[in-house]
């Protein structure tokens, strides 16, 4: 039983008596689902800058703040989480994410827009609305489709972009209120979506409330996060970080949308972000679709795997510990021996890894990346250059330190030239491996 009171959740608990998280917490340290005080640490990164701040070189001489990077996770409901240490406003109004510069995201999104077409028959008639709509990099192929469709995108210059493309977007946050009132403009959505933004999100009962409130009835939400299972069992703790406040399994998620009079009828396992969760979602009273034998066989797994146990938890701080070793010992080695490592990418993860693993430019002597954006600007806190990828062909590093490893095979195809000079791939997680 949850009811939203403005930002605080109010727990009902058998007793009758209601509890919110701040009073409850005392340091406001409570579960943002469901209030209960958080005790228990999932793992520790220390501290760490945010991630996609990325510095110019006039800023590399002052100081820059960092933030803890402890996750917790809450006996009651098993929500691993972060509190929010910086808001999501200061985060997200100016993002360098763009979404269209990895083809094999654009791929992803391309085969999505033709599925759910054909699944839930949409056309003309239909309104689809995306939440954390990036630059238009999805929606665009329902506009060509001559499907409606509406982007909501809270980043000013990442909507521009989209607007460019011929995708309408409105520049701002979603939650219940902004919901209520594109809903009493008429535009209930028949398919309501968002990839990568419900972990994004501080307040996610008022933003699940919002979902509620702008799904058609007989509509479909569909929501894209990474898999918490997958995070724990392949040591993915760079997909830790201040914007992510969130770290989902089926289980915590079906919590989550029931408080909010929704339930889940269908999972799809996707292999983005080293192992993502696609739910549906219908309203509860909407029979027309039922559970799949989908969900039901990862509801089983979720439970085969200990999600439901708070002791299931406490192991994956000491894995992080060994991924890191690893990594250090790799490094310091190719070092010893006058090898010269690049990075490729300039992830928000890759930040994680470097700030925590404590690597600086004498380890990692720079990265690359296709975003212009990033180019000529340093890694927060590693302060490690920023180069265009042409750089690799110049320099001819004996390493490629691949930090967007989810999009390893891609990369390792673009950058197979570098064999011409015996160059060779590593990845770092799960745990560090050289590709030939
Ligand atoms: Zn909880």
């Amino acid at each position: 039983m949850v009811e939203r009171t403005g930002r605080l959740v109010t727990d009902i608990d058998p007793s009758g008596a209601p509890r919110t998280p701040a009073s409850a917490a005392g340091q406001g340290n409570a579960c943002r689902f469901c209030g209960t005080t958080l005790r228990h640490t999932f793992v520790d990164l220390g501290m760490s800058p945010l991630c996609e701040t990325y510095l110019a070189a006039e800023q590399l001489n002052q100081m820059e703040p960092f933030y803890p990077l402890q996750v917790f996770v809450c006996e009651k409901c098993f929500l691993v989480q972060l509190q929010e240490y910086v808001s999501a406003e200061s985060i997200f109004t100016e993002y360098a994410y763009f979404s269209s510069y990895s083809e094999s995201w654009l791929a992803h999104a391309k085969a999505y827009t033709v599925q759910m077409t054909e699944r839930f028959a949409l056309g003309p008639h239909s309104q689809v609305v995306e939440v954390a709509s990036n630059d238009g990099y999805l929606l665009q192929y329902f506009v060509a489709a001559s499907i409606p469709a509406l982007g909501i995108e809270p980043a000013a210059n990442v909507a521009a972009a989209a607007t460019k493309r011929g995708v309408p977007t409105l520049v701002q946050f979603f939650d219940r209120q902004s919901a209520a009132q594109l809903a009493a403009e008429g535009k209930k959505a028949d398919l309501l979506l968002g990839n990568n933004v419900l972990a994004q999100v501080p307040d996610v009962n008022n933003f699940v409330a919002g979902l509620a409130v702008l799904l058609k009835p007989g509509g479909v939400i569909t929501m894209e996060f990474p898999h918490l299972m997958c995070l724990m069992e392949q040591s993915q703790f760079d997909t830790i970080y201040h914007e992510h406040f969130s770290y989902f399994s089926l289980l915590s998620v079906e919590k989550i949308f029931s408080a909010a009079g929704l339930a889940v009828f269908d999972v799809d396992l996707l292999p983005t972000h080293g192992g993502s969760l696609r739910i549906y979602a219908r309203h509860k009273e909407d029979r027309s679709n039922s559970e799949s034998q989908r969900l039901l066989s990862l509801r089983a797994k979720e439970e085969a795997a200990g999600l439901a146990r708070l002791e299931s938890y406490s192991a994956f701080a000491e894995r992080v510990k060994e991924t890191k070793y690893a990594l250090i010992e790799f490094l310091v080695g190719a070092h010893r021996a006058g090898k010269q490592v690049a990075g490729y990418g300039a992830p928000g993860k890759g930040n994680t890894l470097l700030n925590y693993c404590g690597l600086r430019s004498d380890l990692l002597t720079y990265t690359v990346d296709r975003n212009p954006y990033k180019q000529g600007k340093y890694l927060p806190g590693s302060h490690i250059p920023i180069h265009s990828p042409e750089r690799i062909g110049e320099t001819r590093p004996d390493f490629v330190l691949i930090l967007p490893w989810n999009l390893r095979d891609e990369i390792m195809q673009q950058l197979a030239y570098i064999r011409e000079w015996g160059g060779r791939f590593v990845v770092p997680i799960p745990s560090v491996r050289v590709y030939p």
